[in-house]
């Protein structure tokens, strides 16, 4: 059994990373930003005010979200690409910023841990979703590259500005929920490839597990 809490803002490269290891442990990745967005797209889609805690509660209350093989469902709807949206990153940290929103979606994150484990990605993963893991990462990287990194991901090299200028906003906007464990170990991502950053944090895991 070996729990991973990975966190750090957008644009580090946690999800991708935590996906690779999990893969490489035989454990499952919990992407818990998902369950922010789908309970974001919910939102939107009642119409409600992102900023109205009331309203938003009530919608989030009676919505289930589950992720099934690395997809994304809201209330048994498939919702993976929707949530990946410009309109959904726009809103999902004015949603996620209500602590009643959190305290809804935490049981649904926990559960997606396994029993033998399960590597955990987010914002609060190390000091709030599973604060006893075996491990704790905080990933970062400079604005620039992951401005770089988003605008390569978007198709859109050409709009490097515009993707810098939306990571300002959303590390701004998700600062409260952004913690950094004081027991985690950093890794600045910065300069270095997806196979090396993945590389790194497995022989950390490994180490966390007891072995060399
Ligand atoms: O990781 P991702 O970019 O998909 O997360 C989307 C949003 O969900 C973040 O910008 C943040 O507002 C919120 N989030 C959070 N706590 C987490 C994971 C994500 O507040 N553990």
């Amino acid at each position: 059994m070996i729990v991973v809490a990975i966190d750090g803002p957008a644009g580090s490269g946690k999800s991708t990373v935590a996906d690779a290891l999990a893969t490489a442990l035989g454990v499952p990745h919990v992407d818990s930003g998902a369950y922010y967005r789908a309970a974001t797209l919910a939102v939107l889609r009642a119409e409600v005010d992102p900023t109205d805690v009331g309203a938003v509660t009530a919608v989030v209350g009676r919505v289930v979200i589950d992720r099934v093989d690395g997809r994304t469902l809201l209330d048994g709807e498939d919702v993976e690409d929707d949530i990946r949206g410009a309109t959904v990153t726009a809103n999902v940290s004015a949603v996620a910023a209500h602590p009643a929103v959190r305290d809804l979606l935490l049981v649904a994150q926990r559960s997606g841990i396994a029993r033998d484990g399960g590597v955990v990605d987010g914002r609060d993963a190390a000091t709030r979703i599973v604060p006893d893991a075996d491990l704790k990462v905080w990933l970062d990287a400079d604005v620039e590259e992951r401005g770089r990194r988003r605008a390569l991901q978007a198709g859109e090299p050409e709009r490097l500005d515009h993707h810098i200028a939306d990571l300002h906003r959303r590390d701004a906007a998700d600062a409260t929920q952004m913690v950094r464990a004081d027991d985690a170990v950093v890794v600045n991502t910065t300069g270095l490839s997806l196979d090396h950053v993945v590389a790194t944090v497995a022989d950390l895991a490994r180490t966390a597990a007891g072995g060399s």
